[in-house]
This record gives C-alpha cells, structure tokens and sequence, in this order.
C-alpha cells in the first residue's frame, strides 16, 4: 500500500451500522493510526475495539490482487482485466440471448458503497430487465424495511441517534446492543449515567453484555416476541394509555389489529406463560412503557431474523402509533441495522423487490418513472428472487450465472450447503471480493479484484439515515479496482448506454437526481408522498463530493439565492407518512411460532449472532491478533445442565447438528443461556478451521413478506465429538 495522504483523512469505519466517523492517518514509518472523528456526530470521536483495529487489518496478506480465470483442470490463472471483461460480459450476453433475462443474478452486499449498489442494480433491473439482484442485507434487515412499508408507507427510520439520548426508557428488543453497536451503547450508557432515572429495558432469550446496565431483563421465550408485543398494546389501550387524538387523526386499521391482540393476548398472565416471563416482571414493564412519554424501541436481528419478522416489526410500530410516541424528541421505533450501508443499499434498491429511490417494482407508475430517468431499453417488471430463493434456482438449473460481490454466501446464508450445491453446478459464477481465499470464491470461475475500506471512494447511509463519506487514503493494490467501474465496464461491454461516470461523485449525484425526479407534482398518483430526497445533494461537483459533510436525508434545498441545504434529524414531526392519504398504518400481527420447534430428534433451539471483537466471515478482523484475542475460536454456548444432559463438557469440542447440516465447536457456559437453548456465533468459515460454518445448520425458512431467514431457531442435536 503507498498512502496517498500523510495528513489524516476522514472516512467512516466499514463495519456495523452506527455508522462511526474515523480518522485515517499514516505515519513516516508505514503504520496506519486510526481515530475517531470528533466531528462526526454518529460517535463524536468514540470508536469501538472493532474500529479502532482497523489499521490492523489493511494489509495485503491474502488479498485478491489481479483478475483470475478457472481453467478446464479447476486451476485459476492471473488474466489481463480485458480478457476478464469481456469473459464476464461474454458469459452473460451469451446466457440471457439463450435462456433470457430472469437466468442470470447478481448477489451483493450491504459492505457495497452506495455508488457500487446503484449501478449493479441499474445494470440488472433498467438494462438487463431482471430484478434477479439480492443481497445479504435480506438476512439482516430485509423485515425491517417490510414492516416500516406496512407501517409508514415506505422505508423510514423515524428517529436520529440523539433520541436515544432523550429518551427516558429505552427498550432493547433483539439487540446485543453493547457487543453489535457499541457506540450506540456508549451513548446510552452515557445519558443513563447523566440520567440515573433513565430506563434501559432489554428484551432477550439470552442473557447478554447488554444486560449489565438494564434496569430489567425480560428472558423472553425465542419467537414469542409478537405475543409480547401485542400484549403491550392491548394493555396500553385499554388502562389509559392510548392516545386517541394522534389514533384519530393520523392514522387507520387500530380496529382490526387490536382486535388481534385482544384476542390472544389481552391477558398478560397467559402472555407471560407464553413468553416465559415473570409475571410481574412482564406487568412492571407493560407499566412503565403506558407511564413514560419518551420511550424508543430499538430491535435489531433478533426480531429481524425471524419467520414472523416482519410482524414483530409491526408489533412493535403498533405500540408506538397507539400510544402515539412516534416524529416528536426522545421516541419512536428504531431498527439498528446490522451492516455499514444497508441502508445506503435500500435507498438505491438493492433487494429483488423494490426500485431505486424508495420507488416499488410492484408499481408501474414507478417503473416507468426510473426506466425514463435512466432512458433504459427495459425494465423489470416483477420483483425478483430473494436470498434463499436465488440460491435454490441456481441449485435447480433456472439461473445459470451469478455475479457475487463483497459477500460470502457459502458462510452467511441459512442451509448453506445448498449454496455450496448451486455454486457448483452453476454454468458461470464471477465473485469480485477483496480477498482470494474464502469459501465462496472456491467455486467461482471469474475472480475480480475489488477495492477495500480505505481504498473506495463513496458513500454510505447509517441507521439514523445519515449519509457519510467513505473516502481513499490508501493506494489501488495491485490491479483492483472499484465495483462502481467494474460494474459499468461489464454493462458497456455488453451493448449497454448510460454507464459512463467520472466518478462516484457522478453517480451519486444520478442517485440524487433520481430522488427527486417527478417527486414533486402531486397530481401524478403514488409520487407525492415519498419522504426519501436527497434534491440538496444534486449537482455537486467532485470537490464539493470530497467535501460532503455527514447529513440524514431527506435534504433538502432552501430556495433561496444562497441554496442552503438541510438534512432532517427526525421524521414524521407532521405526522405526514407516505402512504397515499398521509395516515400511518395499524397492521393486524396474529401471534404465531417459529417454523420449526424441537423434537425429540433435534431437542435444543440454535441462535446465532456476533461476538463483540468479529465482522462477518472474518476476513478483515480475523487479521488483528487483539481482536482474535478476545474470542480466539468458534463455541457453542449453552446452559450447565444441558451439557450435562446431552453428555458434553466445558472446553471439549462438541458436534451441533440440525435437519439441514452440522459443524462443531467447543462448549462453553456463559452463564446467559436458558435451558434448551444454544448460542454459536456467525463468523468462523472453513478457512479458519472445518466444518466452522454455523450457516449450514440453519433452517432455510424465511418471513413470506421480507424473505427473511429466521437464523434464531433452528432446532439442533448437540453431542460429544
Ligand atoms: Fe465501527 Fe460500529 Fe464500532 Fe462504530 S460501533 S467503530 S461503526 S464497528
């Protein structure tokens, strides 16, 4: 690496979704010294361990430095990025002319700049006419963006990270807050610490890190979520709490969906029973939620990652609306999302259902809008294939080629060897990745050398919808090159006009116009109540994209001679929501289990997650030694009697395996697990040791609306190994 700034440079850390501000600085000697950016109002110069190692982990070691072609012999061959080309733009005119549009796929990531994720799915859905183009960020946020289209009409994060601040009771729902967020965690450890009397509640089958500052744990049985939730509501509406006024005026459908909740779980003794609460604990904390005005309910992937997903989603927005503490200071809904730009990936319509710009593929007014911004030759007219789905008709011959960029599918998605089947027999799998060696790239037949942090150039979007800056300071390495520019060397190659940018800030600035094109006009149906815009960031030259400051969209532009522009900290002050009358939704949530519970066969329930010092499939933290350190392998938690039970012990290794796969790892107890009940983390792969990957356990059921997996219950085997 040469560094192309002594000085320090502003960037934003690649890893979770808070979004964090970093200061990249190299010094005389070569070492990379990483700060935080005091600046930066995500973390005001608070970086996690995770982020604060991240000079540890740009080293070359491993990196995938040069175009590389699979010959007949399985061998792969260092190719000129030509011949690389014209093979992938070949392989893929040559597939659809045969087969058609719909036979080919591109998976991609929530780890894509902004820039990156909006020219794959131009190519895909505006050139090549399919919608076949998912990403990983189905497995992590797909039934947030669900439940707030339900809710709200679009996909609207209604809070800013200051409101966790105000707050005077915080609900973590799902969430191992202080390990996947830190600095969200810090932040609200901070306000509690100002703020005795502030409330932190947490919500969790297990008992984590996050509990150590809640004033109450409610160890709710897993998948039970939406009993709890609805409970809640029937108890705020009916012993004082609803707010009949905001009900009235600003939203509909209360009638039906209360009537759900009443049904089944307007009595919170039966609630508890189901969810394996304490009572009184369930009744203390149904009654500070009806007493606090400023409550916020953050939930993360365990809600998200559910076959009722999208339901515990709306479950929880249902509280909110009745109680009407949602669009004012200190309260609201808030999804944390798991990845550095998933929310940067929904803005530019990177899942198989939706459009760029917030538009619906399900919408032909919509459509047509983006296919004549972009003067395509075609667009997509259905949604495509989601996650689990793609993988399955690449297994079943019906897509022939897949295009898989900045993720590791063979590790991360749920029943992975069926990914492991499909890639296999696939007639062309091209990967653009930053490193040579992973599970996945094994079977790929193209590798394209991709640009990593610190050598991209472009945006992101956190999880209060603040659009950041992911700047350069290290040079290209060997031939890598952004995906933006692959991407649209690939689309010219195959006939295609309109992919000619100077650079991301060209892009960006097309996204931008998109977001505001025909927005505006409220007699042209189904456009006027969009709240996404970024009409403030359209046309700015590459020095002002340099320069771009951290802003949460919608941004806006005064009219004023001086054109200032602003962002908007919280939405919804007006209780205007983007549905076509303006009015936010109740949505009826009928309470009902995970898809698959235990058996004699499989008797313990699989949850998975993150440990604190790990990112994904390991291939960047895996590198720093401190971070290894903190959790050196891969482990099943799980409770002391259990272990005795199924005739495992503390530090031997132990073979976990379900229905649909099985791996092992070594016992440990936490002390945070309830009976029945194991936990092993998402990262460890095959590159680290074997049969690592927790992924091929997994039940591939996934939510019918979102299409997200549900990775928090899988029903496994455990004995010794
Ligand atoms: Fe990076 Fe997330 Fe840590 Fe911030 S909290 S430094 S974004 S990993």
């Amino acid at each position: 690496h040469i560094p192309l700034s002594t000085v320090g440079t502003k960037t934003t850390c690649p890893y979770c979704g808070v979004g964090c501000g970093v200061r990249a600085s190299m010094q005389t000697d070569g070492k990379i010294v990483i700060a935080g950016d005091e600046l930066h109002p995500a973390n005001k110069g608070r970086l996690c361990v995770k982020g604060s190692a991240l000079g540890e982990t740009v080293d070359l070691d491993g990196r995938l430095l040069h175009p590389k072609l699979r010959d007949e012999h399985g061998n792969m061959h260092r190719v000129s990025w030509d011949t690389a080309l014209d093979k992938v733009a070949g392989g893929l005119r040559s597939i659809i002319d045969q087969h058609g549009p719909d036979s080919v796929a591109l998976y991609v990531s929530g780890q894509l700049l902004t820039e990156d994720y909006y020219i794959a799915n131009k190519l895909m859905k505006g050139y090549i006419g399919s919608a076949n183009i998912d990403t990983n960020s189905r497995l992590c946020m797909s039934s947030a963006v669900a439940g707030h289209k339900r809710a709200f009409g679009e996909d609207l994060v209604p809070i800013c990270y200051e409101d966790l601040e105000l707050a005077d009771m915080v609900v973590l729902v799902g969430s191992n807050t202080a390990w996947c967020h830190p600095i969200l965690f810090q932040r609200i450890a901070k306000a509690k610490e100002n703020r005795p009397e502030m409330k932190l509640v947490v919500i969790d089958p297990r008992r984590t890190a996050t509990c150590e500052l809640s004033d109450m744990h409610l160890p709710v049985k897993p998948g039970t979520d939406v009993w709890l939730f609805n409970g809640l509501m029937s108890y705020l509406a009916h012993r004082g709490a609803r707010d009949s006024a905001f009900v009235a005026a600003h939203t509909t459908g209360l009638g039906e969906a209360l009537a759900i909740a009443d049904a089944d779980c307007a009595d919170p003794h039966e609630v508890a029973r189901i969810c394996k609460v304490d009572v009184n604990d369930l009744l203390a904390f149904y009654e500070s939620f009806a007493n606090t005005e400023k409550v916020i309910t953050a939930f993360s992937m365990g809600v998200n990652q559910s076959s009722a997903g999208t339901d515990k989603v709306n479950s929880i927005i249902n509280c909110h609306l009745i109680s009407g503490r949602i669009g004012k200071p200190g309260m609201g809904p808030f999804s944390i999302t798991g990845q550095p730009n998933a929310m940067g990936g929904r803005e530019v319509g990177g899942l198989a259902n939706m459009l760029a710009a917030h538009m619906d593929l399900d919408n032909a007014l919509h459509r047509d809008t983006v296919q004549t911004f972009w003067d395509s030759p075609r667009m997509a007219d259905k949604p495509g294939l989601k996650a689990v789905d793609l993988f399955n008709a690449i297994e079943a011959g019906h897509i022939k080629a897949v295009w898989i960029m900045a993720t590791n599918p063979m590790v991360s998605m749920p029943d992975a060897n069926v990914v492991q089947r499909a890639l296999s027999k696939c007639e062309l799998v091209v990967a653009s990745d930053i490193m040579e060696k992973t599970d996945t790239n094994a079977f790929a037949h193209i590798l394209l050398p991709a640009l990593g942090w610190g050598e991209k150039d472009g945006t992101v979007t956190n999880s209060e919808r603040r659009i950041s800056r992911q700047r350069t300071f290290l040079s290209a390495p060997g031939e890598a090159r952004p995906d933006w520019q692959v991407i649209c060397d690939v689309a010219k190659r195959m006939g295609y006009r309109g992919f000619d940018f100077a650079g991301p800030h060209a892009i960006f600035d097309e996204h931008a116009r998109l977001s505001s094109y025909r927005n505006g006009p409220p007699q042209i149906a189904g456009h006027s109540h969009r709240l996404f815009n970024l009409d403030g960031l359209t046309g700015m030259s590459k020095q002002q994209f340099d320069e771009l400051q951290p802003i949460q969209w919608p941004v806006t532009r005064s009219n004023s001679t001086d054109a200032a522009v602003t962002g908007t900290a919280r939405l919804f002050g007006n209780h205007r929501y983007s549905h076509p009358d303006g009015k936010a939704r109740f949505v009826a949530t009928p309470p009902r289990g995970p898809a698959h519970l235990p058996d004699e066969e499989f008797p313990l329930t699989l949850n998975t997650g993150r440990v604190r010092d790990q990112w994904h499939t390991m291939t960047r933290t895996g590198k720093s030694a401190r971070l290894a350190d903190h959790v050196p392998e891969s482990f099943v938690d799980m409770h002391p009697q259990d272990a005795l039970r199924y005739g495992v012990r503390e530090g031997g290794l132990a073979r976990i395996s379900s229905r649909w796969g099985a791996m092992v790892a070594r016992v440990q107890h936490s002390g945070g697990i309830a009976r029945g009940s194991v936990f092993v983390p998402i990262h460890w792969n095959s590159q680290t040791a074997s049969d690592a990957r927790v992924g091929a356990l997994v039940n591939p059921v996934v939510d019918p609306i979102s299409g997200e997996p549900e990775f928090k219950h899988t029903p496994v085997n455990i004995e010794e190994f």
